[in-house]
């Protein structure tokens, strides 16, 4: 059994095929699939289709690429909708929120600002619902890392992790598992296969960010949920464990760092 711990099943590359890849997972034994929202407009449709998808739960957060077009008021309503999921058993985390030091619009000061406020704002929302957070982090390794210990939310995922193995640990004493994805199966990606091959298997979670950072066998086409599978099975073959030890612990550590994804599974 797997976890895609990080799957935008409702982005609208799948059309009308988001149930279809939620059975598809399901046959290739991805028996859960993470939803994060990326802003306000679609927290209805993350929580609708984590609800129709036998496999699915959610998380709501508002994504560092939609900050440029976010005002202060959807803090409030974010605030509002994670105070009414909290009774809902398919609600699991806070996310995909973060930091995008990349994209080059995002990283001008006034938006590099924007970014940090917006960040914080909803770390403190997982603090203050004791929730772990899911965690965009690009050529932001520190400055994430920074505000989370400040803020303190109860633990997390660093998202497609692509950091130092100082990082790394730094992450894994705050209370984070690393996601690893699509990117440990390119030969190319030397530094992503080092730490996936070398980091203790407690810190490591498997996700596809479908519909992107498709695995090579996909690469460049549109990623799914079901390839968890198989790049679960290339995590297991760049440590020399067997497939199943693999996708036991990192269900395990999916587990552990979404208390409320336990609950939901064992109910
Ligand atoms: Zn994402």
């Amino acid at each position: 059994m797997w976890i895609d711990t990080h799957c935008h099943l409702d982005a609208h590359e799948f059309g009308e095929q988001s149930l279809a890849l939620a059975a598809r997972a399901q046959e290739r034994g991805v028996d859960m699939v993470v939803i994060p929202a990326v802003e306000r407009g679609n927290f209805t449709a993350v929580r609708a289709l984590a609800h129709r998808a036998p496999n699915a739960s959610y998380a709501l957060g508002i994504h560092p690429i939609y900050i440029p077009h976010a005002v202060e008021d959807d803090l409030l309503f974010m605030r509002d909708a994670v105070a009414q999921a909290m009774a809902d058993p398919r609600f699991v985390a806070i996310g995909e929120i973060g930091l995008d030091f990349f994209i080059p619009m995002l990283c001008e000061p006034a938006m590099r600002e924007k970014q940090v406020f917006f960040l914080r704002e909803q770390l403190k929302i997982a603090r203050d619902f004791g929730l772990p957070v899911l965690c965009h982090v690009r050529k932001s390794q520190d400055q994430v890392l920074k505000h989370v210990r400040q803020v303190g939310p109860a633990g997390g995922i660093a998202h497609a992790f692509n950091g130092s193995f100082q990082q790394a640990q730094a992450y894994i004493d705050a209370g984070f598992k690393l996601g690893f994805g699509g990117n440990l199966t390119f030969t190319r990606a030397l530094q992503i296969r080092r730490l996936a091959a070398e980091l203790p298997i407690s810190a490591i979670v498997v996700e596809t960010d479908a519909p992107d950072i498709s695995p090579s066998w996909v690469h460049p086409g549109v990623n799914t949920p079901a390839e968890v599978a198989g790049i679960g099975e290339a995590l297991a073959g760049l440590r020399g464990e067997a497939p199943e030890q693999i996708a036991r612990a990192t269900t395990q550590n999916a587990l552990d760092v979404m208390p409320r994804l336990r609950a939901l599974m064992a109910a």
